[in-house]
């Protein structure tokens, strides 16, 4: 079953580009937009994904789809040594900190120059359609990011809304995308470890 969304862009903007995190967390904002008759480019700037196996896994799962929805792919660079120097300090942060804001602010920060470069007057990214991301520290990033460059705006729509997020889940489940357990970074993947390392733990000392 699907659902027509008629979206309405600031300033009726066609164009958007959109900041892709990963498949599942696009496909349902992609759907939508061409449904609404918006043309969005995709691009893929994700430098804090590690390790490298992973971030090639992921960026495999987003060109898939793209080329599916016959929408054009924008590849940057995997910067990962620029991301790592750009949290220094932060490592043994809690997700949804200091360290997540650099984060966000690295990665809108160069799609909004892509955007300004490259004629695009909206930007907007998958980011925050998670549950498990704090959707004003997304947005924040977002705007702080448009405003170094004079007309852009930062499309700040709640994702979530209407079914977002369950839509997201059927079209992951109808793309058999791949799904990752851990936000992404070294930090994210070593807490995630521990998190199934005292499961285990909990789950044997309960039998
Ligand atoms: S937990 Fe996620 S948002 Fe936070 S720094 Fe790591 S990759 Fe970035």
């Amino acid at each position: 079953m699907t659902s027509s969304f008629n979206l309405q862009t600031p300033n009726n903007e066609k164009k958007v580009l959109l900041h892709s995190c990963c498949a599942p967390c696009s496909c349902s904002i992609l759907q939508r937009m061409i449904e609404s008759g918006i043309e969005p480019t995709v691009y893929f700037y994700n430098p804090n994904i590690y390790p490298k196996e992973e971030y090639e896994h992921r960026k495999k799962e987003v060109v898939r789809y793209a080329q599916k929805m016959k929408i054009p792919f924008m590849d940057a660079d995997y910067e990962i040594d620029g991301w790592l120097e750009a949290v220094q300090g932060h490592e043994e942060d809690v997700e949804r900190g200091k360290r997540c804001t650099l984060c966000f602010e690295m990665r809108l920060g160069k799609t909004a120059a892509y955007a300004a470069e490259n004629g695009f007057k909206v930007f907007t990214t998958s980011l925050g359609i998670s549950r498990w991301k704090d959707l004003e520290q997304v947005n924040h990033a977002g705007r702080r990011a448009a405003s170094l460059f004079p007309g852009l705006i930062y499309w700040d729509h709640n994702w979530r809304l209407y079914g977002g997020q369950e839509q997201m889940e059927r079209i992951s489940k109808e793309e058999n995308f791949y799904r990752q357990n851990y936000c992404g970074c070294i930090y994210s993947l070593r807490e995630s470890i521990r998190r199934s390392l005292a499961k285990r733990s909990g789950d044997q000392s309960a039998r």
